[in-house]
């Protein structure tokens, strides 16, 4: 009975970037049901996630006590059981637990200096415990190799914004597209990974705004678009330069704009004048006539925003996509105004947050350069004394895995990350937990990653804490707990601040507010927006330049932050997948998320419905090729890259190109990232998830 409750908790999604507000309706301290809230960002609107994926946080695997791994367990490795792990660990109490997690690592800081210990935080904890965990990584252990799944998921889209706009957040809400009459979508989505934003699109388009949907695959919102450009792999730099070749040959950029808020303009006009839509449409497998219909329409528009995912971020390219997307809104006028702008469509829910918060290695809180002496300098007098003065930039999720390997780290702590799952080469990141001295990880569940730990934390679900977290719109929001956690699991800031204490840092929180309030002394993005005021409210968009603005959906409207407010065009030149494809690995291997799992689905595989909508790992694979192969829809093929090979149930899909085949990430039992390429962009240090040489064989 629907009215048959105790409480109804406003808490935020803990799934995806687009943040929408729910109501938690809870009886006997367990969450029964859900309902939409009129948020920012979703005005009552959920998907299945956020409706039915709530159940995994009284999953019967939930940890409610702290784990050590046992004198006589086997070999770490990929080997435990979530449900019966006592050959492996042993409950103790937290005092134990505590004592030996931070013992070990003061052990190897002791010995072999702080480096040699590294830190990977959540994109799925709130703001302060971001904050919380690069501050015990750079103060406890005086360094910045510390991290999080941006790098894997945007950090090549922040890079190009940074260098060229100044600014990795976006410029607009995604509810702007309601002033808009053209959107262009590359490399995303939306209908499946931030469905609810996805509503907004599909209405955009239903009273005829113009839908540009670019992807390699044909993706659902092609059924809502006006123009589906379903381009070559690999391709995305030479199609976006054609379209700007041609707004350029046509003189159909905006001049004033131009003139008025950017640099670089001529050596981008000349670095152009070869990508005529006829010299790349063989490789990027448009029609050259459609491509100069997109660039006309996207050019005539009195406002255009571009939205982008994953299939332009990660790529050893991603950072020249994104590039070229700024470059496109530059030259059109296309920031800073109603209906315009820039939207890299955030994954996780706090990934935004998390990453503003600095829980990043080249970055303070707010983007301030670890580099600048200053900068460090601030940090330290509000953080008192310490042992943090380290200038260079630290390594990166990737990195972190390469110097485990060579031996210069040996001790991580790991706060609801899970490597052993998400890593490229994902045997080389279960190689590198397993040579690892001493692991501690803080979780909700005995994840991949927890295999290999020597002491499991247990934590609190997103639905058991109070906290922000800030969306893909950079709208702040409070997050408020519904129900306890289970047994002895305790808040994730809790855990942090008590080992902070048992390394030696004088820690004093009592609460998460604490930790707001001493963000706000270093985070001028925070101005105006108070707990008290995000408690009251419920959400508010930074920058917000009063106390009584909700803040600023748009940003950049009068200049930029960079030298002289300009905004810079940065040429991008064309740089071929790592990895092409040959005779013994002849097809196109690309991952991603689907509707009803959540990225390693550690979560919603332990959810009752949407496990049951989607319980079996899957590939999708183009009619044809299912018939080349002699494989039915339903039957099973073998997928092998130079990594690695899994088997996976095939289904049929037409929007999958004839050469391609999409895999999920979610599933253990067909990890996609046992097969995935680990090549690096260059500037945001993101892996090549979406382009690897498979061969596909019938299992
Ligand atoms: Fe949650 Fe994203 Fe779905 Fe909204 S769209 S309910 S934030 S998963």
């Amino acid at each position: 009975d629907r009215a048959d409750i105790d409480r109804e908790v406003q808490s935020v999604c803990p799934f995806c970037g687009v943040g929408c507000q729910v109501s938690l309706k809870v009886k006997a301290d367990k969450v029964v049901y859900v309902d939409g809230v009129d948020g920012p960002a979703n005005e009552g609107r959920l998907c299945v996630k956020g409706r039915f994926g709530f159940d995994y946080i009284h999953h019967p695997h939930r940890l409610t006590r702290p784990l050590i791994r046992r004198d006589d367990a086997p070999a770490k490795g990929l080997n435990v059981d979530p449900g019966n792990f006592s050959e492996v660990f042993r409950e103790a109490n937290w005092d134990e637990a505590m004592e030996r997690a931070a013992g070990g690592l003061a052990r190897l800081r002791d010995e072999a200096g702080g480096r040699a210990v590294a830190g990977f935080g959540s994109a799925k904890c709130t703001n302060e415990e971001a904050y919380l965990f690069q501050k015990l990584i750079r103060q406890g252990f005086g360094h910045n190799n510390v991290d999080h799944c941006t790098r894997l998921c945007h950090a090549s889209s922040v890079a190009a914004l940074m260098e060229n706009v100044g600014s990795g957040a976006v410029t607009a809400t995604f509810n702007e597209i309601e002033h808009a009459d053209v959107a262009i979508m590359i490399g995303c989505n939306p209908i499946e990974n931030h469905p609810v934003a996805a509503t907004y699109f599909k209405q955009f388009a239903k009273r005829g705004g113009k839908l540009i949907v670019m992807d390699p695959r044909g993706v659902g919102l092609r059924r809502f678009a006006s123009h589906m450009l379903q381009f070559r792999p690999g391709a995305d730099v030479s199609l976006l330069n054609a379209i700007m070749h041609v707004i350029v040959e046509e003189g159909l950029y905006d001049s004033q704009y131009i003139h008025r808020f950017t640099e670089n303009w001529e050596a981008e006009k000349e670095h152009l004048k070869t990508f005529t839509p006829e010299a790349v449409s063989g490789i990027c497998g448009i029609e050259p006539q459609e491509i100069r219909e997109v660039a006309r329409i996207f050019a005539g528009a009195k406002a255009g925003m571009i939205f982008w995912g994953m299939g332009v971020s990660q790529h050893i390219h991603g950072t020249d996509n994104s590039r070229c997307l700024i470059s496109l809104a530059l030259m059109t006028g296309n920031v800073g105004k109603p209906g315009a702008g820039l939207h890299p469509l955030r994954g996780q829910n706090n990934v935004q947050g998390a990453s503003d918060a600095g829980l990043i290695p080249m970055f303070l809180p707010d983007y301030q350069s670890v580099t600048d002496d200053g900068v460090r300098s601030a940090f330290n007098e509000i953080w008192g004394a310490g042992g943090y003065d380290d200038a260079q930039k630290g390594l990166t999720v990737t990195e972190i895995m390469d110097a485990v390997h060579a031996g210069d780290i040996r001790g991580m702590y790991i706060l609801g990350e899970n490597p052993a799952m998400s890593d490229p080469d994902v045997e080389h990141a279960r190689e590198a937990l397993a040579r690892l001295e001493h692991l501690v990880v803080q979780d909700i569940f005995l994840t991949e990653t927890a295999n290999y730990a020597d002491v499991i934390l247990p934590a609190s679900a997103f639905y058991e804490k109070s906290g922000t977290v800030t969306n893909t719109n950079r709208q702040v929001q409070m997050g408020r707990p519904a129900v306890t956690p289970p047994g002895e699991a305790r808040e994730d800031w809790a855990i942090t601040v008590e080992l902070a204490q048992r390394l030696g840092l004088d820690w004093d929180y009592a609460s998460p507010a604490d930790v707001f309030a001493e963000m706000k002394q270093g985070m001028k993005s925070l101005n105006n927006i108070s707990w008290e005021r995000l408690n009251s409210e419920g959400a508010v968009t930074y920058p917000s330049l009063s106390p009584e603005d909700p803040g600023q959906a748009i940003v950049f409207g009068d200049g930029f932050p960079r030298a002289e407010g300009r905004a810079k065009f940065t040429p991008a030149s064309v740089i071929p997948p790592d990895e092409a494809p040959d005779a013994n690995y002849p097809m196109i291997l690309t991952t991603g998320r689907q509707l009803e799992h959540w990225h390693t689905g550690s979560m919603t595989r332990r959810s009752k419905v949407l496990d049951t909508v989607e319980p079996e790992a899957n590939c999708s694979l183009h009619p044809a090729t299912l018939q080349r192969l002699g494989v039915e829809p339903g039957g099973y093929v073998r997928l092998t890259t130079r990594r690695g090979s899994v088997t996976v149930m095939a289904r049929a899909d037409r929007a999958v190109a004839e050469d391609m085949v999409f895999l999920p990430f979610a599933y253990v039992e067909a990890a996609a990232n046992v097969l995935t390429n680990p090549a690096l962009d260059p500037y945001g240090k993101i892996p090549e998830f979406k382009f690897a040489a498979v061969r596909v064989e019938k299992a």
